[in-house]
């Protein structure tokens, strides 16, 4: 009986609907799955003794062209903003993602966390520091971790982290 919605948002190709498989279907695939189409996945967590269901929706590539609707965002709680630590570009459209959120969602209080996806890959590859990733997400105020859907490295965290923080601020939960 305790929901709480949260959403995917970044570029295409971070690792979004590899980051839910994993979290959802402790599963990863090494082909794309954007174009599968999964609206979204529940899966029911235990917070301070309480079970909650965590209903996380993931878009269906349609960020490719950057037409994530309003309907969306309604009634999300949290979003994770995920990039690509090996994509520069998907870095630097945070920023975009974060005030497309901002437009779409005027009236409620939408947690968010910021997530650096793909730190398993080989450190030649990654263009994205750590520390930059840090000072991004200090300057919004948010938390940030650097994840792997591939070897699950912090994805249970980040997942976890933002539904305490939700929680905390929704006092019936
Ligand atoms: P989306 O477009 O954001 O939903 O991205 P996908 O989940 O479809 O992933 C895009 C590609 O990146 C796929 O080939 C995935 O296998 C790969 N991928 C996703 N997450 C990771 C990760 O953490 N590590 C590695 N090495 N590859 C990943
Ligand atoms: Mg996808």
């Amino acid at each position: 009986d305790h929901l709480i919605k949260l959403l995917l948002i970044g570029d295409s190709g971070v690792g979004k609907s590899s980051l839910l498989l994993r979290f959802s279907d402790s599963v990863f695939e090494t082909s794309y799955i954007t174009t599968l189409g999964i609206d979204f996945k529940n899966r029911v967590i235990e917070l301070d003794g309480k079970k909650i269901m965590l209903q996380i929706w993931d878009t269906a590539g349609q960020e490719r062209f950057r037409t994530i609707t309003t309907a969306y965002y309604r009634g999300a709680m949290g979003i994770l903003l995920v990039y690509d630590v090996t994509n520069e570009s998907s870095f630097n459209n945070i920023r975009s993602w974060i005030s497309s959120i901002e437009q779409h969602s005027k009236d409620n209080i939408i947690n968010k966390i910021l997530v650096g996806n793909k730190a398993d890959m080989d450190e030649r590859k990654r263009v994205v520091p750590f520390s930059k990733g840090k000072a991004l997400a200090n300057e919004y105020g948010i938390k940030f971790f650097e994840t792997s859907a591939k070897t699950s490295q912090n994805v249970n965290e980040a997942f976890f982290s933002i539904a305490r923080d939700i929680k905390q601020r929704l006092p019936d939960i």
